[in-house]
């Protein structure tokens, strides 16, 4: 493991910010810690870096143990959500600034700015001050800026937080790409879990100073292990009472999630569910969104509303009408953890996978593929 945090603590005054956390990173990977507002992302990132000192544990960085050592002294490339740049310099001098202070000598300093800008592909706008950049041209400075001494660990706070929608979408695979080119270990922080699922090899998810799972972006996707990624992860609907629905046996678990991918929705003069009667339940479109390339349905199954997809290929549905609603699968959870159930009376039926799109069992995963 290149960054490792064995049982680090942190609290500011009486609030504990970090409980516990303990998690290794591997050589040239790419995580993201990824968590809501508050939950201690930050302050993560600030004690790697030596801007926070944990109350325990080691901070271990290539084998040595950093607690120690200054920051400046670490190795570390540092890229914050509010660009950070200086505004009274320019581009060229923003990214020759930490060469600058380590006192390289001018003809290093020209040479190593020319190819960072060529990388980021910022060439011809060196001489430019912040306040002539779009954000995104600005945070590929900082991002420069950072690369520049030539650091070992890139930390990234929140880099994308403060950039449109759009730039934002075409910043996030850029980062990817810079970072495998450049080969460096990078940890950056997010409360998006798209840009998370997007951009990381693995993800560490936090939640209210804790650590909840750490695992690839699918295995976060596909096997969320406690309620709070359960509800976090995904686009997912809380439900209370889910064993009145068929094929879900009263259990001991209170609540569930329901996501969009989980359930079909289909007009009940579908023949081609004929076969899913029984086994579905009755609802009726109360909202309709238009998402681009499909529809979201929101549908009230007596009182549980569940969202569902359809696709713009489909018939067209309308508020108020009625519709049958297959669920086949849900996440349970008690307190601690989350359990995935399948709809029982489904899998004893003999289901043709082209009505089901979204049933492929897979069986090496335990899972589905959709
Ligand atoms: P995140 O980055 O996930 O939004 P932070 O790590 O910034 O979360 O903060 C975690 C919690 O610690 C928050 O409740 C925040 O208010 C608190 N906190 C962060 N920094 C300080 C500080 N310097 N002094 C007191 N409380 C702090
Ligand atoms: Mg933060």
């Amino acid at each position: 493991m290149y960054v490792e945090l064995k049982n680090i603590n942190k609290k500011y005054g009486e609030y504990q910010a970090m409980k516990d956390a303990n998690f290794g990173i591997e050589k040239g990977s790419l995580v993201a810690l990824l968590g809501p507002s508050g939950s201690g992302k930050t302050t993560l990132l600030r004690m790697i870096a030596g801007l926070e000192t944990p109350d325990t544990g080691d901070i271990i960085i290539d084998g040595k143990r950093v607690n120690d050592i200054d920051p400046s002294k670490r190795g570390i490339g540092f890229v914050f959500q509010n660009y950070a740049l200086f505004r009274h310099m320019s581009v060229y001098d923003n990214i020759a600034f930490g060469l600058e202070l380590q006192k390289v000598p001018k003809a290093k300093i020209k040479e190593r700015v020319e190819e960072l800008l060529e990388l980021t592909g910022l060439k011809g706008l060196e001489k430019r001050y912040p306040s002539q950049l779009s954000g995104g041209q600005r945070q590929r400075v900082a991002f420069a800026r950072a690369l520049a001494p030539k650091p070992s660990l890139l930390l990234l706070d929140e880099p994308f937080a403060a950039i449109d929608a759009k730039v934002r979408q075409e910043l996030r695979s850029w980062l990817r790409k810079m970072i495998y080119k450049v080969g460096i270990t990078s940890i950056f922080v997010t409360h998006d879990q798209n840009e998370a699922v997007e951009v990381a090899d693995q993800i560490i998810v936090t939640s209210k100073g804790r650590i909840e799972q750490i695992g690839s972006p699918i295995d976060i996707y596909k096997n969320p292990q406690t309620p709070f990624v359960t509800e976090f992860i995904g686009q997912s609907t809380v439900i209370e009472n889910y064993h009145r629905f068929h094929g879900f046996e009263e259990g001991p678990y209170q609540r569930a999630v329901i996501r969009p991918e989980f359930v079909e929705a289909f007009k009940t003069d579908n023949q081609n569910f004929n076969n899913y009667i029984d086994v579905s339940e009755e609802g009726e479109v109360i909202d309709i969104l238009f998402r681009g390339n499909s529809l979201e349905l929101t549908i009230d199954l007596h009182g549980v509303m569940i969202t569902a997809v359809r696709s713009l290929e489909r018939r067209e549905v309308k508020v108020g009408e009625k519709m049958r609603v297959l669920i086949y699968r849900l996440f349970a959870f008690d307190e601690d953890k989350a359990y995935l159930l399948e709809n029982e009376k489904l899998k004893g039926k003999n289901i043709n996978n082209e009505d089901l799109e979204s049933y492929l069992y897979n069986e090496e995963y335990d899972f589905f593929v959709i």
